[in-house]
């Protein structure tokens, strides 16, 4: 498809290449939509293929911004940014500067953060160049690393998928099966445990299980059963693409409230599988927006108690969520698009009056 074509399927606003020569840099930002405000999301510095990979990647990911900023309340639009090339050959202080003078001729329609690939060190180089950045180190001013916020807004979703579906107000004794135990899953275990939740975990990395279980009592399961285990939430805490029809068929919970990102490998398909199966399912923007909710406050001046409150918000957006999905007998995840593309209608209307 040509590129004009696809941008206008998917709606974007603008998409800016940008290359420089003289450090290798090759990126392209995509600005999908501004009407909530300037369109923020990270930078992903990834080997490519092909740049027709690296277009739709951008277009995906900054279209998928659009609708986690809007549903999260923020007033900021999405948007995300590319860069092609082999990181462990193309990465030094002079790369990332370009990069932030490309970042800074957009004049702050776009704001960058950190990605897969593109560290806080990265970043803070970016941010030699242009202000329009987040994601800088704390030391700096800045917010310092996302994931403890996601795990608290994972958390605090799981506390609504309870209260919603098991009607209890707490987690005590509730059995959560945590499927990767990195930067989120280990925060989000430590929340458990100290909330008296029953955790049963999986990773890859068998260091990973055996501190947690020594840490918070937890039971561990081999890497491919941890989605079957007899359990009320399953939370998916590692990479996307979990959900298909096979494991689907497999779930043995109630509630699926995880901070993966892409967690649906088909979002039509497997997110009405999930309704029809009778599992409540966090829709996965929703839930993981407590890392993008504490960085949107570096814009506004870092204020780690009104960035708490609002990642612990994520309870009732939830809940907005599945009250909606249950009226109008639709999947959570098409709940949450409609309620995300409401709120920029509105602004959209608000605009032309
Ligand atoms: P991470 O790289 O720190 O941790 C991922 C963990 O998953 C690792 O411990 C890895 O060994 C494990 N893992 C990989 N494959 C696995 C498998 N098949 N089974 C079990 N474990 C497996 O990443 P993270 O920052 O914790 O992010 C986790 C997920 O949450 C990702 O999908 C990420 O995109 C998403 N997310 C993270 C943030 C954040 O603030 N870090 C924000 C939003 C979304």
């Amino acid at each position: 498809m040509a590129i004009l074509d696809r941008i206008e399927t998917m709606g974007h606003e603008q998409v800016v290449f940008f290359q420089d020569p003289k450090v290798g840099l090759k990126a392209i930002v995509a600005i999908h939509d501004t009407t909530l405000g300037s369109a923020l999301g990270g930078c992903r510095f990834w080997n490519y293929k092909k740049e027709d990979d690296a277009l739709i990647d951008v277009l995906r990911l900054s279209r998928g911004m659009t609708y986690k900023a809007s549903i999260a309340n923020l007033d900021l639009g999405g948007g995300k940014s590319v860069i092609i090339g082999d990181p462990n050959k193309l990465k030094s202080e002079e790369f990332f500067r370009s990069f932030g003078r490309c970042i800074d001729s957009l004049g702050g329609r776009y704001i960058t953060a950190e990605d897969v690939n593109v560290g806080v060190a990265d970043i803070n180089n970016v941010a030699k160049e242009t202000s329009h950045v987040v994601g800088v180190t704390s030391r700096k001013g800045g917010s310092g690393d996302p994931s403890p916020f996601t795990a608290l807004g994972v958390f605090s979703g799981i506390k609504a998928c309870v209260k919603y579906r098991l009607k209890k107000d707490t987690l005590k004794d509730i059995k959560v099966a945590v499927q990767g135990l990195g930067s989120v899953g280990k925060n989000l275990c430590h929340l458990l445990f100290e909330e008296g939740a029953q955790i049963i975990v999986s990773d890859i990395d068998g260091t990973r299980v055996s501190d947690m279980c020594a840490s918070y009592k937890a039971r561990s399961v081999a890497v491919d059963d941890i989605h079957r285990v007899d359990a009320d939430v399953f939370s998916p805490c590692a990479l996307g693409g979990v959900f298909d029809g096979n494991t689907i068929s497999q779930l043995n919970c109630p509630i699926v409230a995880g901070g993966a990102n892409n967690q649906l490998l088909d979002e039509q398909e497997d997110g009405l599988r999930l309704k029809e199966k009778g599992i409540l399912y966090a829709p996965d923007y929703v839930i993981n927006a407590g890392g993008l909710i504490n960085v949107s406050y570096e814009i506004r001046g870092y204020d780690i108690a009104k960035s708490t409150k609002d990642t612990k918000n994520i309870y009732n957006t939830l809940m907005d969520i599945f009250t909606v999905s249950e009226k109008r007998n639709i999947p959570t995840h098409k709940a949450s698009d409609y309620l995300a593309e409401k709120r920029i209608r509105d602004k959209q209307r608000l605009k032309h009056v």
